[in-house]
């Protein structure tokens, strides 16, 4: 597997040993490794994606991680292009502000800053803002675009640097970063270093239950080595030195959870929202290995029903192509087999995709003027949780008789 991929041996979060395999994807290169013209016709590596369940705290979790310098220094994903992730930020930014009324003038660090955008309403909040990100790129121009921004890994080294710098920050923010660092409890003994006695940190990350109830498989790639829950969150963020104070659901990428948290004896009550969410993970069973026979039987119904459609599809002559090139497609497009032979060509809003090859599939990224260029017959939402806004945009398509597909949370054609 060469050096660019390791196994790990213990849980992320409790450090056990009695990990169970309980769902096995087919492998895949990393999510967002499009390539240029150049090395289309070379073959990627591909890693595993195998999730296991930990018998000691319950957490799911993949245990081969790939090395961050692969899958993030040169991350195409930049969160101000989508005005839907920007309206989230903003809704985002409110509800910390209006929940815990951080001083003005208090510090605010982003943990994965990507471009600045949450950052951003938290300055118009009166807060000082600073961002943490990893991308050589994004942290760059971030910082030219006002929003200073570290280029750098969030470690407990950095926090203190920071801390002794600038001060304790009132409102530490991590989303959907929680998610993609293998050393997690590096990222929690930084966040007790930096918060201040009374500062809140926040973060997202995709909700286990979610990813059940809804059939999110699809958001199972390597850049997310963790899949979390509140039970076993709550237990890490203890041994840490921090505590859970809410945990409430949120619609960002099919299903989130927005975790909220202060130092071990701060000053806020633990709200109902914790035992709530901890109940309904025990009822759903989450902690369960039979729970994930189910799942994985539910997502292999999903595969030949969408096979069978595209391959119905392929037969009548039809041109398919997809919508969307988001990270998750690249998973879904590796399980269900989904390649160059069903779909041409893939339309992607995002400038820095179009005239990139996918991930692994090496099926072209072009802008949505493509459609009217090449007429497709069918487009296959790879987008799908966007399914609604896509098709609206896209209403000149249908009504020259286009139709649309829906791969999740079931197989549907419009
Ligand atoms: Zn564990």
């Amino acid at each position: 597997m060469g050096e660019t991929c390791h196994r790990r041996e213990t849980c992320r979060l409790c450090g056990g040993k009695g990990l169970a395999r309980v769902l096995k994807l087919e492998p895949t290169p990393p999510a967002n490794a499009f390539v240029a013209q150049s090395a289309k016709d070379t073959d990627q590596e591909r890693f595993p994606l195998d999730v296991f369940l930990c018998e000691g705290c319950g957490h799911v979790q993949l245990l081969d991680v790939v090395d961050p310098r692969v899958l993030f220094e040169n991350y195409v994903y930049v969160s101000g292009t989508s005005p839907v992730f920007v309206k989230h930020f903003e809704d985002y930014a409110k509800d910390v502000v209006s929940r815990f009324s951080p001083e003005p003038g208090g510090l605010a660090v982003d943990i994965g800053s990507n471009d600045g955008t949450l950052l951003g309403f938290f300055a118009r909040a009166g807060l000082k803002v600073l961002g943490v990100d990893p991308a050589k790129d994004i942290a760059k121009k971030a910082t030219e675009a006002g929003t200073e921004t570290l280029n750098a890994f969030f470690t407990p080294d950095l926090a203190r640097k920071i801390a002794h710098e600038r001060g304790p920050a009132a409102v530490v923010t991590a989303n959907n970063v929680f998610a993609h660092i293998d050393d997690l409890t590096g990222v929690a003994q930084g966040v007790r270093t930096l918060l201040a006695h009374d500062g809140v940190f926040i973060f997202e990350v995709s909700y286990l239950l979610d990813v059940f109830e809804k059939t999110l498989f699809d958001t199972i790639y390597h850049e997310h080595l963790a899949y979390h829950s509140v039970k076993p969150l709550v237990r890490f963020l203890k041994a840490n030195g921090l505590e859970m104070i809410e945990a409430v659901r949120v619609d960002s990428h099919g299903g989130s959870l927005r975790a909220m948290a202060q130092l071990k004896g701060g000053p806020r009550p633990v709200g109902e929202s914790v035992a709530e969410a901890i109940a309904a993970e025990e009822k759903a069973g989450l902690d369960k290995a039979e729970t994930f026979q189910g799942f994985s039987e539910k997502i292999d119904g999903l595969k030949s029903d969408l096979s069978g459609l595209l391959r119905d599809l392929k037969a009548e002559g039809k041109t398919i192509a997809g919508f969307g090139a988001p990270a998750k497609a690249t998973t879904l497009m590796h399980h269900f087999a989904i390649g160059p032979e069903a779909i041409d060509f893939i339309i992607d809003d995002s400038p820095l995709k179009q005239g990139l090859f996918t991930p692994g599939m090496h099926i072209p990224v072009l802008g949505s003027d493509a459609i009217a260029a090449r007429n497709p017959d069918v487009l296959l939402i790879l987008a799908w949780n966007f399914a609604p806004e896509i098709i609206e945009k896209n209403a000149a398509f249908r009504d020259a008789g286009g139709r649309f597909i829906i791969p999740l949370p079931q197989v549907e054609m419009i």
